[in-house]
C-alpha cells in the first residue's frame, strides 16, 4: 500500500475550477454598503486588481492558469496525499484516512496557492504595492513571500494579539522584504479610532481588514488582497480538491466523507468544490464537513443574513453565515479560525444542505493534534487540528458501524509557529470557550438593515 501518493510537476492543474457555473441556485448579490445596491465591477476596482474582480464573477467553469503562476506554484506543488496508516491502526478504524499536506508549501500552508495568483495579477496591471491584514500571520507570510517573488510592495496590518503572541510569524514576513505593524494601529483613521476608545485594544480580524482597506484607498498604486472568504480565492484553492482526485484515483479509491476546518472557508472550498458536480450528480452520499471552534461558531450559531466584511463597515455586504462585524473573538490559539462571518460560497451550501458543520472546543482538538503528531510525524497548526479531531471521530463512527469509508482531509499548514499553544496545552493551561448565547444575540442587532 502506498502512503504518500505523489504526482508529478506536469499533473499541476492547468486550469481552476469555478463553482460557480455549477450552483443549483446562484448566490445572493454583494451590496454596495452605502447604496446597499448590487456592486458592479466598477466599485471595486479601487481596491481590487481588475483581472480577480472579473473571476469574482465570472460564470465560466474553467478559467486557465498563467503559466507564471503555474511556475511559482510548482515550487512546492502538487502536494502529497498522504494515507495516515499509523493513525488508522491507532484507532483501530475500517476506515480509510488520507490528508492532504498543504503544509509543504513555502509560508507552510495553502494560503500561497492564491497569494501568487493574487500578487501577479496585480503586477501585470502595474500595482506596485499591496496592503492586507493577518491573523495569525499565515495570510501576511503568503502573501509577502508571493510579493518577495513578483517584486511588490507589501504592508500587512497583523491583528495585535498575534503580533505579541507570534514574533516569528512577524520575522518571516519581514525577511520577505514586507512591512508589519500591529493592529490596531496609529497609521489609519480607523486604527486610531479604536486605540482613542481602547489604548489596550488585542484588535480583530474585523479591525485590521478596515485599516488595510483604508490604507489602499489613501496610497497610489496600492490594491487590498484578501486571504479567505471572496469567490476568487477559494477559486485559486481548488487546485487542493483538483489534485486530490487525480490522487485517488492513482490508488483507485473515492472519497465519502470531505473535512476540512473553516476560518473564512478557504481551504475547505479548494478541497471541497471540486467535488460539488459529483455530490449534486453523481454520488449524493459523498459527504462535505466543515469544522470550525465553538469560540467562534460562524456556521452552527449564527444566521445566514447580509452583513459587513469588517468592522468599521467599509467593504461590500455580503449574504453570509456571521457572528455580527461588532464580534471579538476570545483568545483561542487557532488565530486563523477567529472570523466573524464565512466565505457566501461555503455559506450558501450550507444553507443548501449540501456542506454540514461541526464544532469542536480547544482541548479535544489539541488531543487530536497530538494524536496525529504521535502517529504521523507532522505537527498541525491549530486550525488544521480542527479537521483531524472531525476526520477522527468519522473514524471512530466507522468502527461503531463496522463501515470502511475513505475519509479525507485537508492539513491546511503546519504548527511549526504555534508551539506556544501546544505548550499551554501540554501544561494543561487550555481553555475551553462556548461563544455565549447573549453575545450573538446582541451583535445581531447591529446587522445593517438590508431589505
Ligand atoms: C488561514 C488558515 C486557516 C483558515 O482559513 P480558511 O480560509 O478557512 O482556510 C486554516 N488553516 C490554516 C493553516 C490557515 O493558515
Amino acid at each position: 500500500m502506498e502512503r504518500r501518493i505523489f504526482l508529478p510537476e506536469k499533473e499541476l492543474a492547468n486550469a481552476w475550477y469555478n463553482v460557480l457555473a455549477d450552483l443549483p441556485t446562484p448566490l445572493a448579490p454583494p451590496l454596495h454598503p452605502g447604496t446597499k445596491k448590487p456592486l458592479g465591477p466598477e466599485d471595486l476596482a479601487p481596491i481590487f486588481a481588475m483581472e480577480l474582480i472579473k473571476q469574482e464573477m465570472s460564470p465560466e467553469r474553467w478559467i486557465e492558469i498563467p503559466s507564471e503562476v503555474r511556475d511559482v506554484l510548482a515550487l512546492w506543488r502538487p502536494t502529497p496525499l498522504v494515507r495516515a496508516v499509523n493513525l488508522e491502526k491507532k484507532l483501530g478504524t475500517p476506515a480509510r484516512i488520507y490528508y492532504k499536506n498543504e503544509s509543504v508549501s513555502p509560508a507552510g500552508s495553502h494560503k500561497p496557492n492564491t497569494a501568487v495568483a493574487q500578487a501577479y495579477y496585480n503586477k501585470k496591471q502595474g500595482i506596485t504595492r499591496l496592503s492586507t491584514e493577518t491573523g495569525a500571520g499565515q495570510w501576511g507570510s503568503a502573501l509577502s513571500f508571493a510579493c518577495s517573488i513578483f517584486g511588490l510592495k507589501c504592508k500587512v496590518y497583523m491583528v495585535r494579539v498575534s503580533f505579541d503572541q507570534k514574533p516569528y510569524r512577524k520575522s518571516l514576513m519581514r525577511l520577505w522584504g514586507a512591512e508589519v505593524v500591529a493592529s490596531p494601529s496609529p497609521d489609519t483613521k480607523s486604527g486610531r479610532d479604536v486605540l482613542a476608545r481602547n489604548p489596550d485594544s488585542t484588535g480583530s480580524l474585523g479591525i485590521a481588514i478596515s485599516e488595510a482597506v483604508e490604507d489602499c484607498v489613501t496610497h497610489d498604486s496600492t490594491r487590498y488582497t484578501l486571504g479567505s472568504v471572496l469567490n476568487h480565492v477559494l477559486m485559486h484553492q481548488t487546485v487542493i480538491g483538483l489534485e486530490t482526485q487525480k490522487q485517488l484515483a492513482l490508488v483507485g479509491d473515492k472519497a465519502d466523507i470531505l473535512v476540512g476546518c473553516t476560518g473564512g472557508g478557504s481551504n475547505f472550498g479548494g478541497l471541497v468544490l471540486p467535488f460539488i458536480p459529483e455530490k449534486l450528480k453523481g454520488r449524493p452520499g459523498i459527504r462535505m464537513v466543515a469544522v470550525e471552534p465553538t469560540a467562534c461558531p460562524t456556521l452552527t450559531k449564527g444566521p445566514f443574513r447580509y452583513d459587513f466584511g469588517d468592522t468599521a463597515g467599509m467593504t461590500p455586504l455580503v449574504k453570509m453565515y456571521t457572528l455580527g462585524h461588532t464580534f471579538m473573538p476570545s483568545g483561542i490559539h487557532a488565530g486563523g479560525l477567529r472570523y466573524h462571518g464565512m466565505a457566501p460560497l461555503i455559506s450558501h451550501l450550507t444553507d443548501l444542505k449540501i456542506v454540514e458543520a461541526v464544532a469542536y472546543s480547544q482541548n479535544p482538538v489539541f488531543d487530536a493534534a497530538v494524536m496525529f503528531a504521535n502517529e504521523e510525524g507532522i505537527v498541525p497548526a491549530p486550525e488544521s487540528a480542527h479537521a483531524i479531531r472531525a476526520a477522527i471521530d468519522e473514524a471512530l463512527r466507522c468502527k461503531a458501524r463496522n463501515e470502511s469509508k475513505a475519509i479525507v482531509f485537508s492539513l491546511s499548514g503546519h504548527g511549526h509557529f504555534d508551539l506556544t499553544a501546544y505548550d499551554a496545552y501540554l501544561n494543561g493551561k487550555l481553555e475551553d470557550f462556548e461563544h455565549p448565547e447573549e453575545d450573538i444575540a446582541e451583535a445581531l442587532k447591529h446587522l445593517p438593515k438590508v431589505e
